[in-house]
C-alpha cells in the first residue's frame, strides 16, 4: 500500500538555505530555514520541492552583495531565468500529470529574482514580480496555482496566506 502524500509545494532554493542571499539580508531569527513557513509544510505532509536560485548559480558563488531589480534586468540573466522557469514548469506539468497536486509556488518578497508582490530597487520598493518568478508563473498561469510571497518580516501574513491555500486544497 502506497502511504505518499501527492500534495507539492515548490519553495525558493533559500527558504531552507538562507546562505544563498545576497550579503545582509539574513537578518532575522532564523539562520538556516526559514522555520515557521517549513514546519507548516512539514505538519501538513506536503512534498517539498527547492526550485534552483538563479542568482547564485548565475554568478557562480554563494557571495554577492544585494542588488536592485536594473542591476540584474539584462539580457543575459533573464536568458538564464528563462531556462530556469522552463525546467521548473516541466517538472510542475510532470507532477500534474502524473495525478499529483502542485498546491502553491513560493516566492521571496523583495527579492529581484524571486518576489511575487514587491521588488528591491536599490531605491525602495515596487509592485511587481522578479524576474524568475515572473517567467515562471507566465508558463503554468493556466494550472492556476496559488503564487504566495514569503515576507519575512511579515512571516505571520504569508503563513496565514499558506495556511489558507493549504485548507482548500483536496486534502
Ligand atoms: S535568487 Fe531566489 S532562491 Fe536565490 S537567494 Fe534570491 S530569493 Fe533566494
Amino acid at each position: 500500500m502506497s502511504n505518499r502524500s501527492k500534495q507539492f509545494v515548490f519553495i525558493p532554493f533559500c527558504l531552507i538555505a538562507q546562505a544563498y542571499q545576497a550579503q545582509g539580508i539574513v537578518k532575522y531569527e532564523w539562520k538556516s530555514s526559514i522555520k515557521p513557513v517549513i514546519q507548516l509544510l512539514i505538519d501538513n505532509d506536503i512534498n517539498i520541492v527547492q526550485m534552483p536560485c538563479a542568482e547564485s548559480l548565475f554568478k557562480n558563488s554563494l557571495i554577492r552583495e544585494p542588488k536592485g531589480i536594473s542591476k540584474y534586468d539584462t539580457e543575459e540573466f533573464n536568458i538564464h531565468c528563462e531556462n530556469l522557469a522552463e525546467e521548473v514548469a516541466k517538472q510542475i506539468r510532470i507532477i500534474c500529470n502524473s495525478g499529483y497536486e502542485t498546491i502553491a509556488v513560493l516566492g521571496i518578497e523583495q527579492s529581484p529574482s524571486c518576489c511575487v508582490n514587491y521588488i528591491y530597487t536599490n531605491h525602495g520598493m515596487e509592485k511587481r514580480k522578479g524576474l524568475f518568478m515572473d517567467k515562471l508563473s507566465k508558463k503554468i498561469e493556466d494550472l492556476n496555482i496559488p503564487i504566495i510571497g514569503i515576507n519575512r518580516k511579515y512571516v505571520h501574513k504569508s503563513l496565514k496566506e499558506l495556511e489558507d491555500v493549504i485548507k482548500n486544497s483536496k486534502r
